[in-house]
C-alpha cells in the first residue's frame, strides 16, 4: 500500500481550469489509471495521493481536484493554501476554456504563492478533428507566461504521467 510507504517529501498541488476540461479524469488517470466517460456527479473538494520516486527520494504528491466548485466560482483561498504546483487545464476543443487561462492565472496570482510551479495543459488531444485551439497557441501562451506546456489525453492516456511528473520534479528541483 503506497499510502503507508515512507516518504521524504509531501507536496500539495492543485488542478484548476474551467468546468469539464477533464481535470478529474486527469487526476484519476494519474492516481488510479482510470478514465470515465461521465462527468463527475459529486461536488466538493477531493484529492488523491501518489508516491513518486525522484532519484533516491520518495515524494508523496497530494493532488487536489476542484470537484466542480469552479462552476459556482466557489474556489476559495483554502484550496490554494500550501500548494506548490498547479496543472492549469483547458480543453483543446473549446476555445472559451483557453481564453479562461488568463483568468485562472490572475486567480493564482491573487491566492497562490508567486513561486508556484504551473504547467499549462491542453487536454483532449485525442479529439483532433474538433480542435479549436492550435498546439502553437498553447505554446505561445505558455512561453509568454513563463509556464511549462503540454497537450494530454486523459482518455487515451497520452502525456498524463509526463504532465504531472514535470510539475512534481520541478517542485522538487526548487525545494
Ligand atoms: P472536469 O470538470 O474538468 O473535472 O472534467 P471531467 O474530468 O469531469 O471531464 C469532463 C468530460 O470530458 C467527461 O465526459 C470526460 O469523459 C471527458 N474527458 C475528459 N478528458 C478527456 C480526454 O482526454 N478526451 C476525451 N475525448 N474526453 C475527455
Amino acid at each position: 500500500n503506497s499510502f503507508d510507504e515512507e516518504c521524504d517529501y509531501l507536496f500539495k498541488a492543485v488542478l484548476i481550469g474551467d468546468s469539464a476540461v477533464g481535470k478529474s479524469n486527469l487526476l484519476s488517470r494519474f492516481a488510479r489509471d482510470e478514465f470515465s466517460l461521465d462527468s463527475k456527479p459529486t461536488i466538493g473538494v477531493e484529492f488523491a495521493y501518489r508516491n513518486i520516486r525522484v532519484g533516491d527520494k520518495i515524494i508523496k504528491a497530494q493532488i487536489w481536484d476542484t470537484a466542480g466548485q469552479e462552476r459556482f466560482r466557489a474556489i476559495t483561498s483554502s484550496y490554494y493554501r500550501g500548494a506548490l504546483g498547479a496543472l492549469l487545464v483547458y480543453d483543446i476543443t473549446r476555445k472559451s476554456t483557453f481564453e479562461s487561462v488568463r483568468k485562472w492565472l490572475r486567480e493564482l496570482r491573487e491566492y497562490a504563492s508567486p513561486e508556484m510551479v504551473v504547467v499549462l495543459v491542453g487536454n483532449k488531444s485525442d479529439l483532433g478533428q474538433s480542435r479549436e485551439v492550435n498546439l502553437e497557441d498553447g505554446h505561445s501562451l505558455a512561453q509568454l507566461e513563463n509556464l511549462s506546456f503540454m497537450e494530454t489525453s486523459a482518455k487515451e492516456n497520452m502525456n498524463v504521467e509526463e504532465a504531472f511528473l514535470r510539475m512534481i520534479t520541478r517542485i522538487y528541483e526548487l525545494t
